[in-house]
């Protein structure tokens, strides 16, 4: 791990709810660290498509990362977030020879990652192609999700991405992003139930379907009646039911639903 100081930060931060990922939407670490630092943002870590882990911001400050973004029925994510920044293509169109392009700022850009089969049925990204996480970049994020997930003492499910604290807006790290090997990294990690019961109602209103109460940690009616109409809408698709009474299934749900894009 390298220490490379962002200027772009605040000093404390009023809680840790989650760790956000992200994708710098370009292939090189070098010129994604400086991009962010043009732009004046910043992420806690930023690791490189072959596991080149740099430190940018330090876990007990704020960066500036997750920008117009809610969580948990809260706003300003970044008081409440780590983020960590993953080094990847993104999205873009399908060449031949199983190539990825985009056109960005009236330039083509080509991917060297290849793309990756992911399940996708939103409208507005037919045609999309994702770039995929190469092996030895991802060794390195689980290891670091661990070790942030151990210090800030999160639960597994408080573990997501961009696009899930601003649907719409943000599409990193989008559905070619491996999260079934966070699931399986954090498994022996045990849960908490009110996190789970929050990811779930976040999960549920970013997908359009707001619990009644709001997002209050609260297992109850309006909980389940709400994930009955996600899971008449999604399920078939996405292989969802509806999780029951056990808390390990309710986890396993809340995980399940970090991997359908919104
Ligand atoms: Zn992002």
């Amino acid at each position: 791990m390298i220490d490379d100081w962002s200027p772009h930060f605040w000093r404390g931060r009023k809680a840790t709810e989650c760790l956000v990922l992200h994708y710098t939407a370009n292939e090189s670490l070098a010129e994604a660290v400086d991009m962010m630092r043009a732009r004046g943002v910043s992420a806690h870590y930023i690791v490189g498509i072959d596991g080149e882990t740099r430190r940018l911001v330090r876990e007990r400050d704020r960066a500036w990362h997750a920008g117009q973004s809610a969580w948990n029925g809260k706003d300003q994510v970044n008081q409440r977030s780590i983020g960590i920044e993953l080094v990847n293509f993104g999205w873009g169109e399908a060449l031949e020879q199983g190539h990825i392009r985009r056109t960005e700022d009236g330039a083509l850009r080509l991917a060297a990652s290849p793309p990756v089969a992911v399940r996708d049925d939103r409208p507005d990204s037919a045609g999309f192609v994702w770039a995929a996480f190469p092996e030895a970049q991802m060794l390195a994020v689980l290891e670091l999700v661990r070790a942030v997930v151990g210090r800030q003492k999160l639960d597994p499910t408080q573990v997501i991405g961009h696009e899930h604290v601003a649907p719409g807006r943000k599409r990193d790290p989008g559905p070619g992003f491996p999260w079934p090997r966070i699931t399986a990294a954090l498994a022996r990690v045990s849960h908490r139930e009110r996190p789970v019961a929050r990811a779930v109602q976040s999960h549920c209103t970013r997908l359009g379907f707001p619990p009644a109460g709001g997002i209050d940690g609260a297992w109850g009616a309006g909980t389940e009646a709400v994930i009955a109409r996600l899971v008449a809408r999604h399920g078939a698709y996405y292989g969802l039911t509806a999780p029951g009474k056990s808390w390990a299934a309710r986890r396993a749900f809340a995980e399940l639903l970090r991997t359908i894009p919104g």
